[in-house]
């Protein structure tokens, strides 16, 4: 497994790894790998020829008070778990051969990026989508992979994609959870013991939601319900529940007649968890 730190070696190294008409894939992670992840990389395994992860703990994607200096990283035990699960080279660069010291071009999808996540965390998708335009520049994949437990992310790098005719393949990839529900994050070492124990209550609400609209409730309805399953949960602090149209994630009214996507951002103490289920309601099953 090759291991590359600059942009110039990542690229000569894509060159040959594309030769004989190779296909690429590239899984971009923040690194503390986890289940998730690996099921990214296996994903591009079996659709790509060859598979390259990236590394990289992006300072722009992070807010001021957010937890970048705090974010777990272990590029030893990442670097083992890749070379195990077959990967053919990792881009591990700093930010310093990431950003140049008067970068200023910022990509991102002008109404996409502000609404949900980008309200709660302005700049956010700003510098999610600028990373991954690089990413893609540098490492120039067929296709790339991500996790619909960052539900809005991917939308964001799919409008991208296809609003820039980059020619990447964008791929989605189901939520991986612990055996008691709770989505795996690289941010779950970051709980308390209380608040792990109590952390699976996201994906027991998202099942009270589902229920609800499944069998034919309304939005307001159903988001009541799943809110106040959260609230159960001693320390939960409820940032925001959202029911939207699953494909446009423009907000419904009324009982849903199309997939609605249940999209949960909760805090327990400085540790903000993410978590989304989509439900069809009887009307569009
Ligand atoms: P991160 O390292 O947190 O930036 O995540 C890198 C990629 O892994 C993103 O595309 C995430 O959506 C994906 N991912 C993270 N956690 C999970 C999970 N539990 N299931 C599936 N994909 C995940």
């Amino acid at each position: 497994m090759d291991i590359h730190r600059t942009k110039s070696d990542m690229r000569a190294t894509r060159a040959g790894l594309a030769r004989d008409g190779a296909t690429i894939g590239l899984v971009p992670t923040m690194g503390f790998l986890h289940g998730g992840h690996m099921a990214l990389v296996e994903r591009a395994r079996a659709e790509c020829d060859r598979v390259v992860v990236s590394i990289f703990v992006n300072p722009t994607q992070f807010g001021p008070g957010e937890d970048y200096e705090a974010y777990p990283r272990d590029t030893d035990r990442d670097l083992a778990m890749l070379r195990d699960a077959g990967v053919d080279a990792v881009f591990l660069p700093d930010a310093a051969e990431i950003y140049p010291e008067d970068a200023e071009t910022v990509v991102e999808p002008a109404r996409l990026s502000r609404i949900l996540i980008g309200r709660l965390r302005p700049g956010h998708f700003a510098g999610v989508a600028t990373i991954v335009t690089k990413l893609f520049n540098i490492v120039g994949p067929d296709a790339a992979f991500f996790g619909e437990k960052d539900y809005q992310q991917l939308r964001v790098i799919r409008r991208v994609a296809r609003d820039l005719d980059m020619p990447v393949r964008v791929e989605g990839v189901e939520i991986v959870r612990e055996a008691d529900g709770l989505a795996m994050s690289s941010r779950n070492v970051r709980l308390s013991e209380d608040h792990r124990r109590a952390a699976p209550v996201l994906h027991a609400a998202l099942e009270v939601g589902r229920a609800a609209i499944e069998a034919g409730e309304g939005v307001t309805a159903a988001g009541e319900r799943v809110r106040r399953r959260l609230e159960e949960a001693r320390d939960a602090q409820v940032q925001s529940v959202d029911l939207r149209d699953a494909a446009t994630l423009q907000p419904l009214r009324g009982t849903p007649d199309r997939a609605v996507v249940m999209l949960l951002a909760v805090r327990f103490g400085d540790v903000l968890l993410i978590d989304n289920m989509v439900a069809i309601p009887k009307e569009a099953a």
